[in-house]
């Protein structure tokens, strides 16, 4: 800690993300990325930005468009809304930063946020970046949110945020709770955001996006992150957006126009659009993604392992008695596995295993037979 850090600095603990090993060949089950590549159309759009004039590369000259329109009309199209309800940015990590800075009061006095106890890891990161105090209901015995703990009356929250499906328990509340919520924070005048980074993975009944026409303007209160990382294989892009009434997304973009007018690339704004205009492409490779997690669960639990029903791209498991999520955790990574594993109360003998090519998840299913921690 240095001398010339402000107090609120000081007091911070940031995010760590998932390992991003260099040199040694792994296999990356840890931190939720598609294993499959993005649309082919993806990399023709890169292209044509750097083919645009005769000098290769020239147009980088000059910043990308700052409204990010032509990114926001597909969006738009796709989810049949405005361009006007739709905002982007740098991945969704940074929607939701501008979202936390936003909509939820900081100070001492505020109402706090609520976000679940166990959650995505980032959010309590942004509360103390934007002095914001939070509330931790508790998930039920089983892993999932509690609707009711995010409905209550006025003056019980100044707000909520929780990803649907959750992270890192890939559980998903159905739509009507959503809505719930919804109407519930809509009559305390509160914001409720939904990180949607793992929907285009859910196949329950009930379980959907929140984000259309009649439900933003129905809940002016309502805000979806969406994310081009999981379910679009472009994680190594930084794109993601929220869909919202006007009023949210022009909050949106106050916040960011006092940060950063330029948060999205030109490159970036031309393979994110191309991607979410490929939609069929989309459906059949995440089908893949679902498919080999019901088939990795079931096998898992045929060896013994606790499996959380998950609607993402990731499956969070308690392995048999007799062995600990850490020391197996450490040994497949002695085998060039990695996974991961959060050493916190309730969840320090899960660990979450994002999905793989089918040949992946076989070494992984191979080396649980035939190791001696089985
Ligand atoms: N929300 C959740 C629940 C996540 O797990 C992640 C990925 N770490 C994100 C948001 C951020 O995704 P990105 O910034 O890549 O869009």
């Amino acid at each position: 800690m240095s001398i010339y850090w402000n107090a609120r600095v000081k007091k911070l603990s940031p995010y760590i993300p998932g390992e991003q090993p260099r040199g040694r060949q792994f296999i990356k089950l840890n931190t939720n990325e598609n294993p499959y590549p993005p649309s082919p159309k993806v990399s023709e759009a890169v292209q044509k930005v750097l083919a645009e004039t005769d000098f290769p590369g020239e147009r980088l000259r000059l910043y990308p468009d700052p409204s990010c329109a032509d990114l926001r009309e597909a969006v738009a199209e796709r989810y049949g809304v405005k361009p006007e309800q739709v905002f982007v940015g740098n991945g969704s990590d940074e929607v939701l930063a501008f979202a936390f800075a936003a909509f939820f009061e900081s100070g001492p006095e505020a109402a706090p946020a609520l976000f679940p106890d166990i959650s995505y890891s980032f959010y309590p990161v942004y509360a103390g970046l934007w002095d914001i105090p939070f509330r931790t209901p508790a998930l039920t015995k089983d892993f999932r949110i509690n609707a009711d703990d995010y409905a209550g009356g006025p003056g019980s929250s100044g707000g909520a945020v929780f990803p649907n499906p959750n992270a890192p328990t890939g559980l998903a509340l159905p739509l009507n709770d959503i809505l719930k919520i919804a109407e519930a924070q809509k009559n305390n005048r509160q914001v409720l955001v939904v990180d949607e980074a793992y929907i285009a993975f859910a196949d329950e009944p009930g379980v959907e996006s929140a984000a259309s026409r009649t439900r933003v303007a129905e809940w002016p209160n309502l805000l979806t992150v969406h994310t081009l990382s999981k379910g679009a294989s472009l994680a190594g892009l930084r794109a993601g957006f929220a869909i919202a009434s006007e009023d949210l997304i022009q909050g949106l973009c106050h916040v960011r126009d006092s940060f950063n007018s330029y948060t999205v690339d030109r490159l970036a704004l031309a393979a994110a659009a191309a991607a979410i205009r490929d939609p069929a492409y989309y459906d059949q490779v995440n089908r893949k993604v679902i498919t080999t997690r019901k088939r990795v669960s079931a096998a898992l639990e045929g060896m013994g392992f606790t499996v959380l029903p998950s609607q993402a791209n990731f499956i969070f498991t308690c392995p048999p008695e007799g062995i600990t999520a850490a020391r197996l955790f450490a040994a497949l990574r002695e085998k060039g596995i990695l996974t991961r594993h959060f050493n916190k109360p309730r969840i320090d003998n899960f660990l979450r295993i994002s999905m793989g090519t089918d040949e992946e998840m076989d070494r992984l299913l191979e080396q649980l037979a035939v190791s001696d921690y089985q």
